[in-house]
């Protein structure tokens, strides 16, 4: 059982390693623009990152009409993908395809 999925809009595409579903996730969706201050950045784990480095929940919370359940999920999805994913080998990956 593949333990990773890409979550995306009901995309129920599955992988073994966290890394390639972050690769999917950047190569395969549209990118997302951050409703808090309109920057470009790759959909799934990466807008959630930009979210939440970048910007306050508070903020968070605003721009996309969320609650703090939604904030929770995200959360906890970036903690699970920071223990468990290589972002620099995932990084590089990207910037070798010229999707970064
Ligand atoms: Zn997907
Ligand atoms: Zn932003």
């Amino acid at each position: 059982m593949s333990r990773w999925k890409c979550g995306i809009e009901g995309c129920d595409a599955r992988f073994e390693d966290v890394e390639g579903a972050i690769i999917h996730q950047t190569t395969e969706h549209t990118r997302h623009e951050c409703k808090v201050c309109g920057t470009i950045v790759p959909d799934g784990y990466f807008a959630i990152r930009h979210a939440f480095d970048e910007h306050t929940r508070a903020e968070f919370v605003r721009a996309y009409d969320a609650d703090s359940s939604a904030v929770r999920v995200r959360e906890e999805i970036k903690s699970d993908v920071e223990e468990e994913a290589d972002l620099n080998s995932v990084v590089q990956t990207l910037r070798e395809q010229g999707a970064l």
